[in-house]
């Protein structure tokens, strides 16, 4: 038997034709001497007819009980049926229960915290195949816009013996007879590659023990990380607009039927494929928000709250720039002309979802890097092999941070991060 991807022949070239398809029952139910059995595969759902008259009683009794979830095989005509869900219908001449499944736990109008504890089984969906399919077209996108503009592909550690983002996030493992930790970013180990190759990129995991539950942190995310030496911030910035342009752009042209499982306002998304972004200062933010009556002031970190009053101003993502020095990284370098302020940047989503990229120049200078080590409180020691960086040929690099699920909750429109990971981890989750 020759099985056919169910969406495929759903449509009018297949009409009048026998195929065979196999998927799990979706919905079911029995009129009169009819099963009326929905079978999703990976690529869709179809209504299988199946007629006691053609196929004897007893398979259609069956029918009645059949599970939610059992694997079946169907084989028939395909016929056009404005009733039927997408418009056609497969009046089955074959039908076979492969796997049967009893009590299937999921009903529908279960809870939350419920449904995150069977998570094995609700991801069987059409609306998460629509997800996972749109979050592999980003990463597919997110590759080939680096290996075509001649930036090579990276494989830096995970388990690593020092903090990146800061000690609060770290989760330590056992290591031998030490104490490694999950990486937070790939970014140190970048920029040792930039001497090698000059243009890298990774794409991993970094893990990061957030403490508090927001709707835009997971424990353990993807993490897509450019580095390139002679960039200057400007040239970084040119980078990430390019990127979640073309990144955008990808999902549109080749995900246009699975976003419309989400209600995405595609003319909204749109605006991405307009670059430059617009880019304002830290400076000129604070001021916006104390218009706007949030209780903000010169030096205080911008939390999600803040950056969702912000996207209201815009319509397209936009760079927010030059951040006060001590709510920023040791790594980041400080600006000439006003070293109060680093020379970072983030990259927000607009429509209140705030921070997408986060990144920057790096400290080139030795002796910058080392006074900035001890102003935020870490060993040298522990960075030794970080410094040597600037005393052996240092030159002027820059690199951003990307979170992937960050831009998938965003194109999808998703309320909550949590979604577009098949099993996420974050604060009292780590099942399944
Ligand atoms: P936030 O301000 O939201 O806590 P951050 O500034 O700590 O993020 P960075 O260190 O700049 O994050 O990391 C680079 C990118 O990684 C972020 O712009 C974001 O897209 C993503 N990211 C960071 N933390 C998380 C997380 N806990 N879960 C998912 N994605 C994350
Ligand atoms: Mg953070
Ligand atoms: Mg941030
Ligand atoms: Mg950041």
């Amino acid at each position: 038997m020759d099985f056919k991807p169910i969406a495929s022949v759903m449509n009018r070239e297949y009409v009048g034709r026998e195929v065979c398809i196999r998927g799990w029952v979706y919905r079911r139910s029995v009129v009169g001497g009819k099963a009326f059995v929905r079978v999703r595969d990976s690529s869709g759902v179809m209504q299988v007819v199946v007629d006691s008259s053609r196929l004897g009683d007893e398979l259609v009794d069956s029918l009645k009980n059949i599970g939610l979830e059992a694997s079946v095989m169907a084989c028939g005509e395909v016929r056009e049926e404005s009733k039927a869900p997408g418009g056609f219908e497969l009046h089955a001449s074959f039908f076979k229960i492969i796997g049967d499944s009893r009590d299937f736990p999921i009903k529908g109008g279960e809870g939350d915290e419920y449904l995150l504890n069977v998570r094995h089984l609700w991801i069987r969906s059409p609306r998460y195949a629509a997800l996972f399919k749109i979050k592999h077209t980003v990463i597919n996108a997110g590759r080939e816009y680096f290996s075509r503009n001649g930036w090579w592909e990276v494989t830096p550690p995970i388990l690593t013996a020092s903090a990146c983002e800061g000690g609060a996030t770290l989760f330590p493992v056992q290591y031998f007879d030490q104490t490694a930790f999950l990486s937070q970013s790939a970014q140190l180990y970048l920029e040792v590659l930039i001497y090698t190759l000059e243009k890298v990129y990774s794409l991993t995991p970094s893990f990061r023990a957030e403490k508090s539950r927001t709707r835009r942190h997971l424990a353990e995310y993807w993490h897509l990380e450019p580095e390139a030496a002679w960039y200057d911030m400007n040239d970084m910035m040119k980078v990430a607009e390019e990127l979640v342009a073309y990144i955008v752009s990808k999902v549109l042209e080749d995900r246009r039927r699975e976003l419309e499982e989400f209600g995405r306002d595609v003319k909204k998304l749109k605006k991405a494929l307009e670059t430059p972004y617009p880019r304002i200062r830290y400076d000129e933010a604070i001021e916006i928000l104390q218009k706007k009556g949030v209780n903000v002031k010169w030096g205080d970190d911008l939390g999600a709250d803040e950056e969702r009053v912000l996207t209201m101003e815009f319509e397209s993502p936009f760079f927010l720039t030059h951040f006060p020095r001590h709510i920023k990284s040791f790594y980041m370098k400080l600006d000439p002309s006003n070293p109060e302020v680093v020379l970072g940047f983030d990259l927000l989503a607009p429509e209140g979802y705030g921070e997408i990229i986060g990144g920057g120049q790096r400290e080139d200078d030795y002796k910058l890097l080392l006074e900035r080590l001890i102003e935020q409180g870490y060993n040298p020691d522990d960075y030794k092999w970080y410094l040597d960086l600037r005393k052996y040929g240092s030159v002027p690099h820059s690199g951003f941070g990307l979170g992937i699920e960050r831009i998938v909750m965003w194109i999808t429109g998703l309320e909550h991060i949590r979604e577009t990971m098949p099993f996420p981890r974050y604060r009292e989750r780590i099942y399944p």
